[in-house]
């Protein structure tokens, strides 16, 4: 497929898929190998340890070649049984979509709301979880990244809820935006499924997605009702044991992801989430000398993956994102469900330097003047002050 003959270069500032950087990309240009022969298994147990470094986990993690959909799906069914209750959190669109999905599974998800202005009610999960005595709850669902809103929630906060409540239900967490971007740690916060996806923080195209298990989630799973077949882990654990598959891996992905954690863990991770952070707040002061407000507005749940701007009332943040991806080839992110228009997202994660950042956002900047939305000038101006260690 071509796009539009340009031959500038696009600007991919969606929160994700990411751009994929040209050491990822050559290493997927490999031949692909038997993945039954002898080779396949040494690189697989290689690879399946070295994963577990980007989850900070010992645990294991099985890697499915799907979307991230697929591993929501993964966590569910490998837990839990037709008519479960669970805890979800309305974060946004992506934790609405994961709620529609467990309904459509039998199970009984009560949704606490939020207005999208903010990470997860760690206050209502601790008041719904102490009310329940008889521990009908089986688990707690958060999504960590909330790529609708620039929300982030807390994982250390909400586990430390269950602790409190002294309850047992499992704590299922979606890092499909924020794993490789953002400090998450599946071991230290007691996480029991993490799922993720492998076209956002992890640098590579769309077509894996993961689950980092811990052994309480691996209990559930032996008494766990629900229909699965493909997504089951036992047959994924067995054979990933000796690098193998069940079934057919995605093995130029394989490759891909292998040189994409090489990349993560050479730099280190805790200069990753600097990095990430950086350009993050460089970005939210941008906006704000735009006059223009975050979607997020708690300052403890600012994301570091991607900042969703509200445009004042009367102006349409699509037909901006049409304005500058016409003149300057550059994506932006739409607004999702009932922000549909009304804000639009700038992805600054994964495969992301200062300088990138600072060509979106005079993207952006040129972008509001040619469509006419009132902005105060100069927003590039603050973040350049800003990464330059000027202001
Ligand atoms: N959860 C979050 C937080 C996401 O950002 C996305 C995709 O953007 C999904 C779930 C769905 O993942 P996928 O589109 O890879 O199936």
């Amino acid at each position: 497929f071509q796009s539009k003959p340009d031959s500038r270069r696009h600007f991919l500032h969606i929160p994700g898929p990411s751009n994929v950087p040209d050491r990822v990309l050559r290493a997927m240009d490999n031949p692909t190998m038997d993945h039954r022969g002898p080779d396949f298994g040494a690189m697989g147990k290689q690879l399946l340890a070295k994963v577990r470094k980007v989850f900070q986990t010992e645990g294991p993690v099985v890697i499915y070649p799907a979307s991230g959909t697929g591993a929501w799906e993964a966590a569910l069914v490998n837990t839990l049984s037709p008519g479960d209750r669970v805890l979800m959190c309305e974060t946004g669109w992506f934790a609405h979509l994961w709620n529609e999905m467990a309904e459509r599974l039998s199970i009984q998800a009560d949704f606490i709301k939020t207005d999208w202005r903010r990470g997860a009610d760690v206050e209502q999960i601790a008041e719904r979880l102490a009310a329940d005595k008889g521990h009908a709850i089986k688990a707690v669902c958060v999504v960590h990244n909330e790529t609708s809103t620039g929300c982030t929630s807390r994982i250390d906060e909400v586990r430390k809820a269950i602790d409190d409540a002294g309850h047992p239900a499992l704590l299922l967490v979606d890092t499909i935006s924020s794993l490789g971007s953002m400090d998450y740690r599946h071991d230290e916060w007691g996480v029991d499924v993490t799922v993720s996806g492998s076209q956002k923080g992890l640098m590579l195209p769309p077509g894996l997605s993961f689950n980092a298990i811990s052994a309480k989630a691996i209990k559930a799973s032996e008494t766990a009702k629900l229909t699965r077949s493909f997504w089951d882990w036992k047959p994924m654990l067995a054979a990933n044991a000796t690098g193998y598959f069940p079934y057919t891996p995605a093995t130029n992905m394989l490759y891909a992801l292998d040189t994409a954690l090489d990349m993560l863990l050479e730099e280190g991770l805790q200069n990753v989430f600097a990095r990430h952070d950086q350009v993050a707040e460089a970005t939210r002061r941008c906006v704000r000398h735009w006059g223009f407000e975050t979607q997020c507005q708690d300052p403890r749940h600012f994301s570091s993956v991607l900042t969703a701007v509200r445009l004042p009332e009367g102006h349409s943040a699509n037909a901006l994102r049409a304005t500058i991806l016409e003149k300057f080839n550059m994506s932006l992110g739409n607004g999702l469900g009932q922000l549909n228009d009304k804000v639009f997202r700038i992805g600054h994660l994964g495969d992301i330097s200062e300088l990138q950042l600072v060509g979106a956002l005079a993207g952006v900047e040129m972008g509001l003047r040619a469509a006419g939305i009132p902005h105060k000038a100069g927003g590039v101006q603050v973040a350049m002050e800003y990464l330059g260690g000027n202001a």
